[in-house]
C-alpha cells in the first residue's frame, strides 16, 4: 500500500490492534476521501446513518462550498436510505457559511471526542449506535469519539488546505505515529476494499 514516492495509499479495511487502548484510535476503514465510501456497501452492513465531520472531511477549512462530487456523495447516501448529520467542532457561523450544508441536520460546537454530540445526533435521527457510521479526517476527535460509542468509524485523508493551528501543532503530529501503525496493518494496496470485507 506504499506507492513509489512513499506516499501511503489509504484504501483499506484496518486490522484492529491487539492493544485495547490503541483500538480506540483505529478506524474500521481508512480511505482517500468521502467519495471512496460506497453508500450501498454501508447499507449492506446495516448502516442507516452517517455522522460526518465538516472541515477537511467534506470541505477544505478555507472554503465555503461543497464540491460537486462531495455534494453528489451526500445526496447518494440519502437516496440509499442513509440519514446524514454533520457533527462539527465549529460554531454555527461556520456551518451556515458552507453552501450545501444548510439543509443537513447538524450538531455544532461538538468538542469531539466527547460522546455527547454523537449521542445527540443519533437521537435526533432516531438511529442506534449499531446503525451509525462516523466519517472524519482526525483520529483524536472523529475516530476516537466514534469508537468510544462503538460506532463504525471511517478515517479519510484530510483535504488539502489550511489547518487550525492546534490541529497541526498537536493532533497531526500524534496522528502520524498512529497512522504509520495503521498503514502497516492495512490489508489494501490494490483494489479498494469493500466496507464489509474485513473487520
Ligand atoms: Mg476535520
Amino acid at each position: 500500500m506504499i506507492t513509489q514516492n512513499n506516499t501511503p495509499r489509504p484504501n483499506f479495511a484496518v486490522e484492529p490492534p491487539g492493544n485495547r487502548w490503541l483500538r480506540f484510535l483505529y478506524p474500521k476503514m481508512y480511505v482517500p476521501s468521502v467519495t471512496s465510501i460506497d453508500p450501498q456497501q454501508l447499507y449492506s452492513r446495516g448502516i442507516r446513518c452517517v455522522l460526518f465531520d465538516l472541515d477537511n472531511t467534506v470541505v477544505p477549512r478555507d472554503k465555503t462550498c461543497l464540491s460537486t462530487e462531495v455534494a453528489g456523495w451526500i445526496k447518494s447516501l440519502g437516496e440509499r436510505g442513509i440519514k446524514v448529520c454533520v457533527v462539527s467542532n465549529n460554531g454555527p457561523a461556520r456551518l451556515s457559511r458552507v453552501a450545501g450544508i444548510e439543509e443537513i441536520p447538524s450538531v455544532c460546537r461538538a468538542i469531539k471526542p466527547r460522546k455527547h454530540p454523537f449521542r445527540k445526533a443519533m437521537k435526533m435521527l432516531g438511529v442506534t449506535p449499531g446503525e451509525t457510521a462516523v466519517v472524519g479526517d482526525q483520529i483524536f476527535t472523529d475516530i476516537l469519539g466514534g469508537n468510544r460509542l462503538g460506532l463504525y468509524t471511517i478515517l479519510v485523508m484530510p483535504m488539502p488546505g489550511k489547518e487550525y493551528w492546534a490541529t497541526e501543532m498537536f493532533n497531526r503530529r500524534l496522528e502520524r505515529l498512529v497512522l504509520s501503525r495503521i498503514i502497516q496493518s492495512g490489508t489494501g494496496g490494490g483494489e479498494p476494499r469493500s466496507v464489509g470485507d474485513k473487520r
